[in-house]
């Protein structure tokens, strides 16, 4: 189906030009068969075909092209979050499960919005909205563009840094620490928000499975929350399970 969509307009005209000479051929080849072509002139097969066959071209244009925009649409629904457009939870794990395997020197980061229900409490589900957009631009503006990130939870978030040293992830996961400087929701008299984040970061190790390198991020992302918040903490074996 995808090879009849038109993608511009000038590929409408070809598409409806075709199928329109292959009706005036079928319509030649039946009155040839009935010995009838004498009775008309070669313009009948070509009006035949624009004003019989046109608008049935056009109308099954009309449906491909709206078939294949909700084909997209539901694709893109069952693999991003609606609110921020990251990969929702599921994709970021396949897509973070595939990339393991490519690439074994890899740092999962996690990431919570540091007191997140006060924002909503205080201003709004709205304005809480808004900040969760923010929180994700910046992520989006602090790795490259091939890393993987996704929302993973309510304000949780997560990122897969690959051949990345633990040192490298250190100073990433260090700057999304800094406070993230929002606007409330059109119309508020509140002046500029601000929100923190803290992260828990692992490293990734040949045949770890993913369960256990989330485990270890989430074991240091509650460390990074119970040490205050707006930090970074990296996992190590010392750290207490919770
Ligand atoms: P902590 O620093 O310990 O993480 O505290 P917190 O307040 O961030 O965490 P808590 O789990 O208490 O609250 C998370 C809140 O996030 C509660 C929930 O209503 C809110 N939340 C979850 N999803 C959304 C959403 O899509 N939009 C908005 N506005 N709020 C959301
Ligand atoms: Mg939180
Ligand atoms: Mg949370």
């Amino acid at each position: 189906m995808r090879i009849l969509e038109p993608r511009s307009g000038s590929a409408v005209v070809g598409r409806f030009a075709v199928v329109v000479c292959l009706i005036a051929l079928v319509n030649v080849g039946f009155m040839r068969a009935y010995g009838m072509s004498h009775l008309v002139t070669p313009l009948y097969y070509v009006l035949h075909a624009v004003f019989v066959g046109g608008p049935f071209v056009l109308f099954a244009l009309f449906v491909i092209v709206f078939q294949i925009r909700l084909q997209r649409k539901l694709s893109f629904l069952s693999r991003k979050d609606g609110l921020t457009g990251l990969n929702n939870r599921r994709t970021f794990f396949e897509h973070t499960d595939s990339r393991r395997k490519e690439c074994k020197d890899g740092v999962l980061l996690l990431v919570d919005a540091d007191n997140f229900k006060r924002i909503n409490d205080t201003y709004g589900h709205q304005t809480g909205d808004i900040c969760l957009k923010r929180i994700a631009k910046t992520l989006r503006k602090n790795v490259r563009h091939d890393d993987i990130i996704g929302r993973v939870g309510g304000e949780e978030f997560a990122i897969f840094l690959r051949n990345t040293s633990l040192e490298q992830a250190r100073a990433v996961g260090e700057r999304l620490t800094k406070p993230i400087i929002f606007r409330p929701v059109n119309g508020s008299s509140v002046r500029d928000l601000r929100v923190t984040l803290s992260v828990g970061a692992a490293m990734n190790f040949a045949d770890q499975p993913l369960d256990t390198l989330f485990a270890r991020a989430d074991q240091a992302l509650y460390k990074a929350k119970a040490d205050g918040r707006a930090r970074l903490v990296v996992w190590t074996e010392q750290l207490p399970m919770h």
